[in-house]
């Protein structure tokens, strides 16, 4: 995995005057910008995309943060304010939150790959409107494919409809579906949990879930004597 300059100098604020008084990534969470190279072309592309309203609004893109050998992929809806601040998906109160999800499954971030349907932080924080989505749907297909998990959780409503369209998230969260060559599991977003504490142990069920289908994927792969989501895993080595 290399270490470059995921973004391009103007791009990113930690390199412009004008945002210098924000907030610095801490340290803690640099290593979430290790790009591996063909994910780093794709953060380029991104970086300059002018093709919805957000991008009037963004300080920079938030293309999402993981290894292209990630066997486990979260989606969620859109970056807020610190994601728009430091480049970075899941990287407020509703991604410490995820980190204790991933940890109580035996993960870290460093295990799995993290982004949103939008990459551009709405105003105020609304809810991503469907142009908006479909706009940016052709970068989440492009890091399916680079990335290709064996498993998808999407995180919240927005991202649960792209796979399902007419689902209420309160009856089908947690149920693994499969979708052609992937499992896809439906989760409620994070920041629920943060709002309806009775949510918090629901997610950690719901995330419970997710750990059969990865270790299914080590016992399909003869190198899997290793953590699921390392590279050896790799989807790409499975009959999956
Ligand atoms: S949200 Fe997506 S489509 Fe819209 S400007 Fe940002 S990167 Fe482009």
């Amino acid at each position: 995995m290399n270490t470059p300059p995921r973004l391009k100098k103007s791009a990113n604020p930690r390199n412009n005057d004008h945002v210098s008084s924000r907030p610095a990534v801490p340290q803690t969470l640099q290593h979430l910008f290790m790009t591996d190279e063909p994910l780093k072309r794709l953060y380029e592309t991104i970086a300059d995309c002018p093709n919805c309203a957000l991008a009037k609004q963004r300080s920079q893109t938030v293309p999402g943060s993981g290894p292209v050998t990630a066997n486990l992929m979260l989606v969620g809806e859109a970056p807020g304010q610190r994601e728009d601040e430091w480049g970075l998906p899941f990287v407020g109160r509703s991604g410490q939150f995820l980190d204790k999800l991933l940890s109580g499954i035996g993960l870290t971030r460093a295990d799995v790959y993290v982004t949103n349907v939008v990459k551009c932080r709405p105003p105020k924080n609304r809810d991503p409107k469907e142009p908006e989505i479909a706009s940016c749907s052709d970068f989440l297909d492009q890091q399916i494919s680079v990335i290709n998990p064996v498993v998808i959780a999407t995180l919240g409503r927005f991202s649960m409809a792209r796979w399902f369209p007419d689902a209420r998230i309160s009856q089908i969260h947690g149920q693994v579906k499969r979708i052609e060559c992937r499992y896809v599991v439906p989760m409620y977003h994070p920041a629920a949990a943060l709002r309806n504490n009775n949510l918090r142990s629901v997610m950690h069920d719901d995330f419970e879930k997710l750990l059969p289908l990865l270790e299914k994927q080590s016992a399909s792969n003869p190198r899997a004597s290793v953590p699921p989501t390392s590279k050896s895993a790799h989807p790409r080595n499975s009959p999956l």
